[in-house]
């Protein structure tokens, strides 16, 4: 075993806040702890609509038209169904752990939707979002849309019937994920059952994170993370021991830092002032595409 990966801290969820009505969310970065904006680069920020539930509504929940430049969204479903539509003409509905891997890059016009059988009925709703950056030669990349569903990911088996690794995005265990990602980085979903233990392996310098969206989760033999906490851990050690004492489920994620200047506003992440100010312009100017509300 290598140098451990030390717990910086175990970050409960902030207060939660809506997106549009249909996404109660606690914003764990850059906002909810005035973290540094580039602590967790290349993941920008991490809203997580932890479990709730939705009563009936004939009109979908969501949010409407906005745009986007210059990342990625990145969502996952782990209850209820989302629906999504876009200018560059991609839609998709996800649910039970498919992702929606949208490049908005050059810009696109898009809306989140509760699905409309989902909304009809009602019911349990918990879901992540994702903003993924994006290094300054590819952020006027043509936009793009990755579909992927849960049977789509990269299995590996744990041993003594453990549980699993799912591997969205990077590799684990010679595993690959699907996902086609601009900069390196690993996005796990890990499932251990009650006693299991798994140690993952990340560069020291990768910014390094995992959320207990099921269960509980005992890092590096000391402390213990409850169900909708934020593990941060520090840029030095490579390895994390993950012990189960209960049934859990963890999205993790680690990546290696865009260093370069961020200016963040409203919906557009870019490099500099003045990308933002063309951001406007050219949404002004119709260059975003057309997308009916
Ligand atoms: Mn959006």
């Amino acid at each position: 075993m290598n140098a451990v990966k030390p717990v910086q801290q175990i970050l409960p969820p902030p207060p939660p806040h809506m997106v549009g009505d249909g996404f109660r969310v606690h914003n764990f970065f850059p906002g909810g702890y005035n973290m540094d904006l580039r602590r967790m680069s290349p993941f920008f920020l991490l809203d997580y609509n932890a479990k709730i539930e939705f009563p009936p509504k004939d009109t979908p929940r969501g949010v409407g038209v906005h745009p986007h430049r210059g990342f990625e969204t990145v969502t996952i479903a782990y209850h209820g169904k989302i629906a999504h539509h876009d200018s560059a003409g991609n839609s998709g509905i996800i649910a039970g752990g498919d992702v929606q891997w949208m490049t908005a890059g050059s810009g696109v016009l898009h809306k989140e939707y509760h699905e409309k059988e989902y909304s009809r009925k009602g019911g349990a709703f918990q879901m992540v979002q994702m903003w993924v950056n994006l290094p300054a030669k590819y952020k006027m990349t043509p936009p793009k849309y990755q579909a992927i569903t849960k049977d789509q990911m990269g299995v590996a088996e744990l041993p003594h019937n453990g549980g699993t690794v799912e591997v969205l995005a990077g590799e684990y265990g010679g595993v690959k994920g699907p996902a086609f990602t601009f900069t390196p980085m690993q996005v796990y979903h890990v499932r251990l059952n009650k006693g299991t233990d798994v140690v993952l392996s990340f560069p020291q310098n990768y910014n390094t994170g995992l959320l207990v969206v099921e269960g509980s989760v005992q890092v590096n033999n000391s402390q213990t993370a409850p169900a909708d906490n934020f593990v941060l851990f520090k840029n030095h050690g490579t390895d994390i021991t993950l012990h189960a004492p209960e049934n859990n489920l963890l999205l993790v994620l680690s990546g290696e830092p865009i260093n370069e200047p961020i200016v963040p506003y409203g919906p557009f992440l870019m490099n500099t002032r003045e990308e933002i100010m063309q951001a406007y312009r050219d949404l002004n100017d119709g260059k975003f595409g057309v997308l009916e509300e």
